[in-house]
């Protein structure tokens, strides 16, 4: 597996994947993760159709979560960018050399309780993936493990600050 593809974000599906049932707001549901070639693979399913899947090959790990419905349209205003956004677009941007932001950024959001991990996924070769969820989306963050010192932690986190200051500089300079 290329490093490309050991971080991404999969958003919770809006209906069961098995038998297309629309998920309603507070209901249970279930995820399941398989790691296969292409990385991980994401299904979320209604309770009456999870038990038919839970001996499916290759099964990473699973979970049982409440969907939420996201909010209509009309509330998703145009924030400035904060620590989740800004995890957001880097896991988007897939570059590796923000691999250890990356990871400080989760581990800030797991403190906040925005999200909590789910799993951790080994390579053969040792290097290792954590699995958050988004406490409130439902979404499933995949980090790579960048294996940091402690000492390096406090670095990244003023790096960290630097770039939510700049964003929010450049986005005043945008305003009319
Ligand atoms: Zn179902």
């Amino acid at each position: 597996m290329n490093a490309n593809s050991e971080w991404n974000i999969q958003s919770r599906a809006p209906a069961c994947q098995a038998c297309g049932e629309r998920f309603i707001d507070r209901q249970p549901c279930h995820t399941l993760l398989r790691f296969v070639d292409a990385g991980y693979q994401r299904t979320d399913l209604c309770e009456k159709c999870f038990p038919n899947h839970t001996t499916a090959d290759g099964i990473h790990s699973s979970w049982k979560g409440i969907y939420q419905a996201p909010p209509p349209p009309s509330q998703k205003t145009a924030r400035k960018e904060d620590v989740e956004t800004l995890l957001r677009r880097l896991v988007e941007e897939k570059d590796p050399a923000n691999i250890q932001i990356i990871f400080v950024l989760s581990v800030m959001l797991e403190r906040k309780r925005i999200l909590v991990e789910r799993a951790v996924h080994t390579e053969p070769d040792g290097s290792r993936q954590y699995v958050y969820e988004h406490r409130k989306s439902g979404d499933t963050f995949i980090v790579a493990d960048p294996e940091l010192q402690l000492d390096r932690i406090d670095g990244l986190e003023e790096q960290v600050a630097y770039q939510l200051a700049q964003t929010a500089r450049k986005e005043g300079q945008a305003e009319p």
